[in-house]
């Protein structure tokens, strides 16, 4: 059941021993490229300098913006040796752009099947990848995980829903990686075309690239008759592949043999204990082309370090919670998408997609969230959905302690996207 079972059950004295070789020579190989020279230069800090992993915070941090004005600078390589680039999808903002040179592929490969190889993907599978294929990191990213392992893989791509419908059938698919939000839009073709996604042979889904929570996943599971895994990861670590859920799905184990995790306060940037969520940071430990050194990735979450009973010896992190960027302020109180995913996702009379929109009326800031009603409740009883409203309402209030504005609206009525889904819209005027 392991795909590298030195690797993955080291234990925690030998795997931190393993990290803090790694370490020195990343720091070495990153002081090689004119950006990192430069700053590790300002800061005074040679390999030798880190007599233990807690040392690493005498590092600079590597932010985003570093990325967007000086990821060419940040090659240890010349050009030459780069035979990849990828851009992240740029949900915040402009893209920043990742080099990858030969060995760098093939070390992602492997993490992507590990990851895979650990919830039980065989050789004998047939998976179908419908993430975005190009400069997105989902789509090659598991392509290339997959193909290492041996299973036969489907390049589907994203979109094309009934596509996608015909290959499962056609090629007796059992496994997947998708969009959670696209997996349960998906649902209504699979309805469109008369066929029950659970008579067919899938048995696995990969769910990540965006925040959703465990009723969500809960869904997904229960609509398509599988074990759906949480996948994390980040085109600026490579991409997918950095944190996978194991089959004891009680969060996602960080491959520490080759991404150092720290988790900050993101406001004193001090370490944070165990189950307190706080800003996970990661420094590379075995890249070539492009090594980062305390990238701060601006995700949200916890870690957990007590033994996992998988027997990997790698920490977990919790589900993320956001990013920093998406959390929203109402009347004092701070609020994450997936607190309102968690509500939502747990009633069954609330279909796939909801919308959050922040307004401001009169000088005062409001939230109205637009949810999707499934169609066999979405009635003309009048009194019966102002009920409905008034429950909603009431779930989302003692989740979030404000009370939202809740506008219920029918299914498929709300916009769609292929790709990463867009939760909230803010159409407050810029302070
Ligand atoms: P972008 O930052 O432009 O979206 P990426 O395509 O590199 O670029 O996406 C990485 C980001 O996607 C992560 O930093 C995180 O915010 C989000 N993400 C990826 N996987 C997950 C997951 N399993 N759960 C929640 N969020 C995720
Ligand atoms: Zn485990």
């Amino acid at each position: 059941m392991y795909w590298n079972r030195e690797i993955e059950t080291l234990t925690t004295n030998n795997l931190k021993g393993l990290q803090l070789e790694r370490l020195r020579r990343t720091v070495a190989r990153a002081g090689q490229s004119q950006f990192y020279g430069q700053r590790l230069q300002q800061a005074g800090i040679v390999p030798d300098d880190l007599g233990s992993l807690e040392d690493i915070r005498k590092l600079p941090f590597t932010t985003k913006d570093d990325l967007r004005t000086s990821s060419l600078q940040m090659l240890t390589t010349p050009l030459k040796e780069i035979i990849r680039l990828h851009a992240s999808s740029g949900t915040t903002g402009q893209a920043t752009v990742i080099y990858y040179t030969r060995t760098d592929i093939e070390l992602w490969a492997d993490l992507v099947a590990r990851s895979l190889y650990m919830t039980g993907m065989r050789q004998e599978d047939v998976f179908q990848n419908m993430m975005g294929y190009g400069l997105f990191t989902g789509g090659l990213g598991f392509h290339y995980g997959a193909e290492r392992l041996g299973a036969l893989t489907i390049p589907a791509g994203a979109g094309n829903s009934k596509r996608q419908v015909q290959l499962m059938r056609q090629f007796n698919v059992t496994a997947i990686h998708i969009i959670p939000s696209y997996a349960l839009f998906l649902l209504q073709t699979f309805e469109e075309l008369g066929v029950d996604p659970r008579d067919l042979p899938l048995r696995l889904a990969y769910i990540g690239a965006e925040p959703y929570s465990d009723a969500t996943r809960r869904r997904i599971e229960a609509a398509y008759g599988v074990k759906a895994y949480n996948c994390y990861g980040l085109s600026e670590l490579n991409g997918p592949g950095v944190a996978f859920e194991c089959p004891e799905q009680n969060g996602s184990h960080v491959w520490e043999d080759s991404y150092l995790i720290e988790v900050l306060d993101p406001s004193t940037l001090d370490p944070v204990p165990p189950g307190t969520v706080g800003e996970l940071v990661f420094t590379n430990l075995t890249r070539q082309g492009m090594p980062l050194l305390r990238y701060r990735s601006r995700d949200l979450a916890s870690y957990d370090d007590r033994p996992c009973p998988c027997g990997r010896s790698s920490r977990r992190i919790s589900r993320i919670q956001g990013r920093t960027d998406d959390m929203i302020i109402l009347k004092g109180v701070n609020i994450f998408p997936i607190q309102i995913d968690r509500v939502l996702m747990r009633l069954p009379e609330v279909a796939s997609n909801y919308l959050i929109e922040m307004q401001q009326i009169k000088g005062n800031d409001q939230m109205v969230i637009k949810v999707e009603v499934k169609q066999e409740y979405f009635s003309e009883d009048l009194a019966y959905l102002k009920g409905l409203q008034k429950r909603i309402t009431e779930a989302l209030k003692s989740e979030l302690l404000v009370t939202p504005r809740v506008d219920l609206v029918e299914h498929n009525s709300l916009p769609r996207t292929e790709g990463k889904a867009v939760r909230v819209v803010d159409s407050r005027p810029k302070a």
